[in-house]
């Protein structure tokens, strides 16, 4: 590969490219190459990634067995781009992740592969929700984070995200996730509370929409019994649960869902970010069985399920799913991590906390 030999010019990028860009102004450097968890720039430094592309690199950077894979594939001229129409990718992608993830686990989901951002994947389980539940309210939570589309958007607390829309949100009503009142105020209580009294002027939810962890919103923690109440408030009120595992599923907290630890069953998983296993766009829905009320072609795009990275998704999952030794090293990782990280945040005393999850268990 030949590497850029100029100096790292990041003032070509002020030149080029929008001020919109975000992670170049965070990490001035160009970087050249990438293996595992680390990175090279081309001035000759070598760094650990542990942004790792916001929980998208979960199996690291061009990890060489999913590599062969998609090679061989590009090499035999199989078929990359075709819509949705049917290849041996996408079935071997589906059964190899039914007989792998779902059976063991004993889920029983239809697949929607959507356009390949985690934010039409969301748009798409909004649709599916309230096209089911013929109800336009969105039940969402402080801090949550469902990407820029504006139905997705509408659902995201970050003001400065939502101000960008430029058009009023709506659809969406706010509660306050796990903690967010303090430790002696479940806020779950809260949450059934309005969701039941006929005079809170909360309209009824055609879902209610969830990370298990707050990624973008700063790691916060659900526990088991929060997500459990969550699930039944949702069952109590005729809403479907959607648990957005786009950031954390895949084995950021350990397994690959990361509601087994509360064994939740989902009506809507949402998923992507590592699901590609190789960085490449790729997101679906998993459906349950039941729930799949689409009128063919209701939810279209151009790239939903692109080939290669269904391969990828499938090598990914054959490699690292069929055995629990990834699942383990997540937690051996996270243990020295949260050490090292836990000196660093004394060092700097008041106001840096160490925050992050284990199957459920803060660490
Ligand atoms: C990243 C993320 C999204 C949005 O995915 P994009 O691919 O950036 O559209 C949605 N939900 C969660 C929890 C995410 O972390």
């Amino acid at each position: 590969m030949q590497e850029i030999n100029a100096a790292p010019n990041m003032q070509a990028l002020d030149i080029l490219e929008s001020n919109v860009r975000s992670y170049s102004r965070s990490f001035p450097a160009i970087f050249t190459r990438a293996r595992g968890s680390t990175m090279l720039t081309n001035d000759g430094r070598k760094l650990i990634d542990f942004l790792s592309g916001a929980g998208t690199l979960n199996y690291g950077h061009n990890d060489q067995e999913i590599k062969a894979a998609i090679t061989e594939y590009l090499a035999s001229d199989a078929v990359v781009h075709g819509l949705d129409m049917a290849t041996p990718a996408k079935l071997d992608f589906m059964q190899t992740f039914k007989s792998v993830i779902l059976r063991k686990r004993d889920l029983r989901y239809k697949f929607q592969f959507t356009g390949p951002t985690g934010a039409n994947a969301v748009e798409a389980a909004l649709k599916l929700a309230r096209k089911i539940t013929r109800r336009q309210n969105i039940v969402c939570f402080v801090h949550g984070y469902h990407g820029m589309s504006l139905g997705a958007i509408a659902a995201s607390g970050n003001r400065f995200y939502r101000a960008a829309s430029g058009i009023p949100l709506s659809g969406a009503t706010f509660m306050p996730y796990d903690g967010y009142l303090g430790p002696g105020f479940d806020t779950a209580d809260y949450l059934r509370k309005v969701l039941t009294d006929e005079g809170s002027g909360i309209d009824a939810p055609a879902a209610i929409l969830v990370e298990t962890v707050q990624g973008e919103g700063g790691i916060n923690v659900a526990s088991k019994a929060w997500l459990q109440s969550v699930q039944t408030i949702a069952k109590d009120v005729g809403a479907l649960l959607v648990v957005d595992d786009i950031q954390m599923g895949c084995g950021r907290t350990g397994e690959f869902f990361s509601f087994e630890f509360a064994a939740l069953s989902p009506d809507i998983v949402v998923s992507s970010k590592s699901l590609s296993g190789y960085g490449l766009p790729l997101s679906m829905l998993l459906i349950k069985e039941g729930l799949d009320a689409w009128q063919p072609g209701e939810h279209t795009g151009t790239f939903r399920g692109n080939n290669l990275a269904l391969v990828s998704g499938t090598a990914a999952i054959n490699i690292y799913w069929r055995c629990e030794t990834l699942s383990r090293r997540v937690k051996h990782t996270g243990d020295r991590m949260r050490g090292r990280l836990e000196a660093i945040a004394s060092r700097h005393g008041k106001g840096f906390a160490v925050r992050g999850a284990w199957n459920g268990i803060r660490v």
